[in-house]
């Protein structure tokens, strides 16, 4: 399971991908800039939590990890369904999960 998020968190890295990620979760925000799910589900001023290569942190709660964790603090889901949310949205499948030849 570590391995398949740490596949996730190398597959998940470029702002287009991430950007997406973070609409369909709900964020706003604005630039590079997202309201933090976990001290501004509602949203504020200023939005505290920058995203950058594949990590996110919030300057005002401390909250930060990588891709899946964003989706376990935006969802209040674990870390197996944050993965399965992941593959929904950007249909993709890593391995383990092999795709059926076409
Ligand atoms: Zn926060």
């Amino acid at each position: 399971m570590s391995d398949l998020r740490h596949q996730w968190d190398n597959r998940i890295h470029d702002w287009p991908t991430i950007l997406k990620v973070a609409s369909d979760l709900g964020l706003s925000g604005s630039g590079h800039h997202f309201f933090c799910p976990g001290c501004r589900p509602t949203g504020g001023k200023q939005p505290e939590l920058v995203i950058h290569d594949g990590n996110f942190e919030c300057f005002r709660c401390g909250a930060k990890g990588d891709v899946v964790g964003l989706v376990k603090l935006a969802r209040h889901c674990d870390t197996e369904t944050a993965i399965a949310w992941l593959e929904q949205e950007t249909g993709e499948q890593l391995e383990g999960d092999p795709l059926p030849p076409p």
